[in-house]
């Protein structure tokens, strides 16, 4: 479970404090699908990027599994970031690796024998349906390629959290569709959570369980998908 209290994020610019997010509180269930959707600008990325302490909060809470982040230690937030894979709109291959060695990366920083992260990674191109891919470089895939690799990338470390920024918002509709399902089933077979931001509703119509409305730094809105969107 994933358990955000009051949690407020200010940068400061040149030209004065930008306040992203503002006592935002927010509960994601485990097992959960849940689309964080806003218009650009209203903070969807600072708060995914909280939860994993890409950024730090300044004042609030984040628990992930009982954890609070903000105490870990250097090690102890290595650790717990294992445990929360993020996949992102461009999606941040190594271009000078092969997919293999891509899916392979975090198992070495990771410590993992090369014979182990190997035999890992090839099992996971084979759930992302690209096992032919192995020794393809990532110029030489497609959008939806690049993805599907980046997610079984995400997966090297069995993380219990799959965050999803954007993941989709680079890709064509029928693309889009097949990485939605792909996430879907990773959800569903490996029992991983999973957090989509989404500027698009039809992303959130299409996978999402539960839902909240960001706007200007404040949900808007939270709850199941069906109450919040539904149509009188
Ligand atoms: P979204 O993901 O919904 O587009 P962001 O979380 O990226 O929104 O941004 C929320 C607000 O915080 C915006 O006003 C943005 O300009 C600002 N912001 C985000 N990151 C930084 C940063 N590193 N420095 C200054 N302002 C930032
Ligand atoms: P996907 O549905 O996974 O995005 P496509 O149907 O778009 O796949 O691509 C089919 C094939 O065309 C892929 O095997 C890929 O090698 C090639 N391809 C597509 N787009 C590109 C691209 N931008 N650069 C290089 N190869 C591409």
């Amino acid at each position: 479970m994933i358990e955000i209290q009051n949690l407020t994020k200010r940068f400061t610019t040149q030209s004065g404090t930008v306040v992203a997010l503002e006592d935002i509180s927010l509960t994601i269930r485990d097992g959960d699908i849940f689309g964080i959707i806003g218009m650009s600008g209203a903070g969807k990325s600072t708060l995914v990027r909280c939860i994993n302490m890409l950024e730090r909060p300044d004042e609030g809470l984040v628990a992930v599994n009982g954890r609070e982040m903000q105490t870990l230690s250097p090690a102890e937030l290595r650790s717990a970031r294992r445990e929360i894979a993020m996949i992102f709109q461009q999606f941040n291959l190594l271009m000078q690796r092969n997919c293999l060695k891509n899916v392979c990366f975090p198992l070495e920083l990771a410590g993992r024998p090369k014979a182990e992260a190997e035999a890992r990674a090839r099992q996971l191109l084979e759930l992302v349906g690209l096992p032919d891919k192995a020794e393809a470089y990532p110029a030489q895939l497609s959008g939806g390629q690049k993805q599907r690799i980046a997610i079984a990338r995400a997966l090297a470390t069995d993380p219990k959290v799959l965050l999803c920024d954007e993941a989709t918002s680079a890709l064509d509709p029928n693309t889009t569709h097949s990485i939605l399902q792909l996430i879907k089933q990773i959800n569903r077979e490996l029992g991983i959570t999973v957090v989509v931001i989404t500027h698009q509703m039809s992303v959130v119509e299409e996978i999402c369980n539960r839902v909240a409305i960001l706007d200007g730094g404040h949900v808007v809105e939270q709850g199941d998908v069906g109450q919040i969107f539904s149509n009188p």
